[in-house]
């Protein structure tokens, strides 16, 4: 709980780690955000309906939470499976033969993220994948189609 939260980058608070505790226990069936105030409340966490209500909202916009309509028709909030940890790798590939490369990409991957948080977007770079073509291929292209 408190790596899903230091990942979203969000202090965690007991209110926090109380709502993402009950909406975990839910699984997959979900949890609406009611029965998620009155579970923490049976579970001695004293909160306010409109805290969890803004903590939910908080956590749905970045990304922890996935929301869908439940059986009853109401809207359900589950936890979203951990994402797989970034490798640290970037994979180059040809677009044409599929031939592949792996190269150390932590430094790419730094700079990326670097450059997006200068933007003010948060990424949550997964895969790291290069389009090329491949000398191979580029060399067939300039034979046949020489400019
Ligand atoms: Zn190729």
């Amino acid at each position: 709980m408190l790596q899903r939260l230091r990942t979203a980058g969000l202090r965690p608070t007991t209110a926090r780690i109380g709502v993402l505790q009950v909406i975990q226990t839910a699984g997959s069936a979900g949890i609406g955000a009611d029965e998620a105030f009155h579970q923490m409340l049976l579970r001695g966490t004293h909160v306010s309906t409109s805290t969890v209500y803004r903590i939910i909202h908080e956590l749905q916009t970045l990304g922890v939470l996935l929301h869908d309509r439940g059986d009853r028709r109401h809207t359900v909030y589950r936890l979203r499976p951990f994402a797989p940890a970034p490798s640290a790798e970037v994979r180059i590939v040809c677009r044409r033969c599929d031939r592949s490369a792996t190269l150390p990409g932590a430094q790419l991957r730094n700079e990326l993220e670097l450059r997006a948080a200068e933007k003010g977007l948060r990424p949550w770079v997964v895969d790291l994948v290069l389009q090329v073509d491949c000398l191979g291929c580029e060399g067939a292209t300039a034979a046949c189609c020489p400019h």
